[in-house]
């Protein structure tokens, strides 16, 4: 990353947890703030109005959905939740409300710093609302203009359904998106319970779309969460 500095705020209450990332994160071009409690990580994002955040889920005086809740009230600023590896429904609760992305403690510097790139990368995107016109991943190709889709130079043919489900996981690509999120965008808000869809069109496309359908490459599973678009 270059030219102007990232700032990033860091809402958690371990103190080992916030060494790690205060010796790790300023040498990859982030300027780290920190708060250890939700009422001051709120506080916090307000008076720096960071470019991202990194929430711990368990802080000692909020919710971490509430922390969540009341960023979205004024910002859509992309926050990555750090979760404990027990806490799937809050994961996906937290997903929901608008929390861009998880990684699960322990976490890697790498992992981390993966997450945030792809989460501060959606947001640009967003931000200047240019779509690319043509999404390319190893053999995949998608031509978003034309509404082609081609798996090693070879035109695949996709049901309406299936390009729905995989141009919304290209416009989120990197990110992690939940079964409701994408029930949602793909078959509309009165389907988010309806999981079997999902499972059913995502298996269709991974038999069109990856050579091993068993061990996708791209469409790949966030356990108990959702599914990813793998980007790297
Ligand atoms: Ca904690």
């Amino acid at each position: 990353m270059s030219g102007q500095e990232v700032t990033v705020l860091l809402i958690e209450d371990e103190p080992e947890i916030r060494r790690f990332l205060r010796a790790t994160l300023p040498a990859h071009g982030f300027r780290l703030y920190e708060a250890a409690t939700g009422t001051d990580g709120l506080t916090e994002a307000r008076a720096r109005n960071p470019d991202l955040i990194l929430l711990d889920l368990g802080l000692p005086d909020l919710e971490g959905s509430e922390v969540i809740r009341q960023v979205r009230e004024w910002t859509a600023t992309p926050i990555i939740v750090l979760s404990a590896r027990d806490q799937e429904s809050v994961k996906v609760a937290a997903l929901d409300l608008g929390a861009d992305d998880y990684v699960t403690k322990p976490f890697g510097v790498d992992e981390l710093l993966a997450r945030m790139r792809a989460a501060l990368r959606h947001a640009s995107r967003s931000a200047a609302d240019v779509g690319e016109p043509v999404f390319i991943l190893g053999d995949l190709k998608v031509d978003l203009g034309r509404r082609q889709v081609f798996v090693a130079a070879k035109e695949i043919h996709l049901t309406l359904i299936e390009y729905k489900l995989l141009t919304t996981l290209i416009r989120y690509a990197g990110k992690v998106m939940t079964h409701r999120q994408l029930l949602k965008e793909v078959w509309g808000p009165l389907h988010v319970e309806e999981a079997h869809y999902l499972r059913v069109y995502m298996r269709q496309l991974r038999n069109k779309l990856e050579k091993t359908p068993a061990h996708p490459r791209y469409l790949v599973t966030e356990l108990g969460v959702g599914y990813r678009l793998r980007t790297e």
